[in-house]
């Protein structure tokens, strides 16, 4: 990239026109962002459709290296830049999570995409989550699915005006000068559904307020894992199962019949293996015979 000394040249002291190609007058913070914002490195990874148009926009015809976006690289620890191009599963969140977390500061998030920014065409189906932003701080967005290069080339140009306005004599513009390391963000727990650590307090009062509410209508209706939840919560009315405290914060349950939730879910499995034994051995039987006849 060719340097212009005229792109740092924005102070009030003038600088006679004959050396305005050799000399820059400049704050240490124009410096220090203009360094960055014409080398960010965005990740190597694609999700979706979108991840097509990212692609054709690396690729000659709009070539990002013209701004800056020189080399996608493949690992998070060279990276600057989190194009998250596509849909994001709940299956993929986590992992994409944690190698955000593996990216150096400073580092930015650009959501490509309807999928990205929203859920897109999939928001709220059962696999899907709406936005990246409910994880991860995103910095611009690009709307459209999918977004055309030039919309992308826009949102990166955005990213890089964004960059432009940050000073590092603001601590919160620079977080990452702070004392001690950062905090990782919290890595989302892959269950039956997804679940946010930071969101934890939160489920567990909706929890226990369900489960309050339900105890009303008999604790048959509530899974064993809400029954364990109930057990907990201060309520007055009966509750079917009794919470026996062990080491530390943990908690242990012991159903009426005084078996344990993961004692009775290993006797379903057990169940299951049993069964699925029995289905083998029929088929083994059926195969057997048929080649007899
Ligand atoms: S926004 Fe549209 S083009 Fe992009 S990943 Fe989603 S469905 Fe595909």
């Amino acid at each position: 990239m060719d340097l212009n000394l005229q792109e740092l040249n924005a102070t009030e002291f003038p600088v006679p026109a004959e050396l305005e190609s050799n000399i820059a007058i400049t704050s240490l913070s124009q410096l220090y962002n203009w360094g960055r914002r014409n080398s960010m490195w965005p990740m190597l990874f694609g999700l979706a459709c979108c991840a097509i148009e990212m692609i054709a926009t690396a690729s000659s015809r709009f070539d990002f290296s013209r701004f800056g976006f020189e080399v996608m690289r493949a690992t998070p620890r060279q990276a600057d830049l989190m194009i998250v191009s596509g849909t994001v599963t709940k299956k993929m969140v986590v992992p994409i999570v944690r190698l955000y977390n593996q990216m150096p500061e400073p580092k930015y998030v650009l959501a490509m995409g309807a999928c990205a920014s929203g859920g897109g065409p999939f928001k709220e189906g059962y696999n899907v989550v709406s936005g990246m932003d409910k994880y991860l701080p995103v910095d611009v967005y690009v709307p459209g699915c999918p977004p055309t290069p030039q919309a992308l080339l826009y949102g990166m140009i955005a990213l890089q005006r964004k960059i432009d306005g940050q000073s590092i004599a603001n601590g919160d513009d620079v977080p990452w000068y702070g004392v001690g390391s950062a905090e990782p963000t919290p890595v989302p727990v892959l269950g039956p559904d997804i679940i946010d650590p930071r969101q934890m307090d939160m489920i567990r009062r909706q929890a226990e307020r369900a489960a309050n509410d339900m105890a009303a209508l008999g604790m048959r209706e509530l899974p064993a894992a809400m029954q364990m939840v109930a057990a907990k919560a201060p309520t007055a009315t009966a509750a079917p199962v009794e919470a026996a405290p062990v080491d530390g914060n943990a908690l242990a349950f012991v159903l009426p019949a005084g078996g344990r939730p993961w004692e009775e879910a290993e006797d379903i499995r057990e169940k299951r293996r049993l069964r699925a034994l029995a289905r083998k051995a029929v088929r083994a039987s059926r195969r057997a015979s048929a080649e007899e006849e």
